[in-house]
């Protein structure tokens, strides 16, 4: 029977990772060994029962009386805190889907690489802030990542039988958010709730106010650049606001090979699951009569800087992927808390951006995980730096 665990297990993807797992069969048909969530400790002990794992970790030593409370009498045992998160890679796993937020992703996942463990990675921020060092690991142990990002599970079924050296370009397409049609002058004043709803995706909050700034189209960019080795100037993004088209992938013949599928985030988890077999999958089918037609228009770069920002993180590489990504993640809490408009993210992260390249570290290759969360470290101090001075307040 399958070994697999999941990181992220009570947030969107992990929810619907798990829904896969029981539509399979649930414990009848894989050995959940272990899950892993936040502060949602009711979710993580009700699917940690439904799938008989034998772990379940929360990343907060404070939610473990919860979570003990929550296991009692179900055999499953409990455990707490960054450490116990990546104690549970070291559990031996077939399969891993690694979907925690932000760059607490990244250590649990490098973790699991070790043991030669196939990742289905939907956690983009370990490509951004540390790709050559993932895949490095990956190489190192025999371990194989999927892609699970629908972008990048689109390129990846694109690229299935063909040789990557025949590839002349590779286009991501982005819905363009919640202000796709805003009028620019509005954008400042964009509330919370605004920026925290989705035209077409059902998402998490903070990947769906990303997709509003286009930070999130400008990880997927670097997350092409680092998994398939694809040059920048060979990667594009278009808005397509129907989001039913994922990727296309051009070839020097000129062919384009494209990915369509509902905006349905099962598909490529189950893909990923499955592969490299195909199984059903409870995801609706596209009538393509029915939807009529497609549209493609250049993203404004005014609309959205953040695309310009990848363009400079993909030039410079190393550990600018870290620093771009966790300025980001502290310009986004200060927008969630209120401390800056929602126009501000981007002029924060090229303010930190710019502030750090005259660091001579930030070009050097990510060779470890204390590199990148030193990187890490050091360029969120940087951010919230730019936030106090620019009037963020407390
Ligand atoms: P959610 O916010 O819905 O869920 C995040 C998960 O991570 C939850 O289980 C949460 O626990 C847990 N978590 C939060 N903070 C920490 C932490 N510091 N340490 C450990 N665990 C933590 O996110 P999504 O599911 O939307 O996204 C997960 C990842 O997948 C992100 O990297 C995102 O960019 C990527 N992704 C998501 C897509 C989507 O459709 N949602 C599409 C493509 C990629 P709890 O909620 O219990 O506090």
């Amino acid at each position: 029977m399958r070994r697999v665990t999941i990181f992220g297990a009570t947030g969107s993807i992990g929810c619907s990772t798990v829904d896969l797992l029981l539509a399979a069969g649930g414990p009848e048909a894989f050995r959940t060994v272990a899950l892993t969530g936040g502060r949602n400790v009711a979710r993580l002990a009700a699917q940690a029962r439904a799938l008989r794992a034998e772990l379940a970790v929360t990343a907060h030593d404070d939610c473990l009386p919860a979570l003990r409370e929550a296991l009692a009498g179900s055999g499953i045992e409990a455990a707490a805190g960054p450490a116990a998160l990546v104690e549970a890679a070291d559990r031996p796993a077939d399969w891993i889907m690694s979907a925690i937020v932000g760059a607490a992703g990244l250590a649990p996942g490098l973790r699991a690489l070790r043991h030669g463990t196939t990742l289905a990675l939907a956690n983009k921020e370990s490509l951004v802030t540390a790709g050559p060092l993932l895949l490095a690991e990956a190489a190192r142990h025999g371990a194989r990542i999927l892609p699970v990002d629908s972008e990048h599970s689109a390129i990846f079924q694109a690229l299935a039988g063909e040789d990557i050296a025949a590839v002349e370009r590779v286009i991501i397409t982005a819905s363009g958010g919640a202000f796709r049609d805003w009028p620019l002058e509005r954008l400042a004043a964009a509330t919370l709730a605004e920026a925290s709803t989705h035209p077409n995706w059902s998402m998490g909050q903070r990947i769906t106010i990303d997709s509003a700034s286009m930070f999130n189209k400008s990880m997927e960019l670097i997350e092409t650049r680092e998994y398939f080795g694809i040059e920048p100037d060979r990667i594009e993004a278009v808005i397509h606001p129907e989001s039913l088209v994922h990727a296309l992938v051009g070839f020097r013949d000129g062919a384009l090979m494209a990915h369509l599928g509902p905006p349905d985030m099962r598909h490529s988890i189950g893909y990923a699951l499955n592969w490299p077999a195909r199984a059903d999958l409870p995801v609706a089918r596209l009538d393509l009569a029915a939807i009529g037609s497609l549209t493609f228009r250049a993203p404004d770069p005014a609309r959205y800087p953040a695309l310009g920002l990848a363009r400079e993180v993909m030039r410079i590489r190393g550990l600018a992927g870290a620093a771009f990504n966790a300025a980001k993640e502290a310009a986004l809490d200060a927008f969630i808390a209120g401390r800056i408009p929602f126009t501000e993210m981007a002029v924060v992260v090229e303010a930190a951006l710019a502030r750090l390249s005259a660091d001579p570290g930030l070009g050097n290759a990510p060779e470890s995980l204390d590199m990148v969360q030193a990187m890490d470290h050091l360029a969120r101090q940087v951010a919230q730096d730019v936030i106090a001075v620019r009037g963020g307040k407390d």
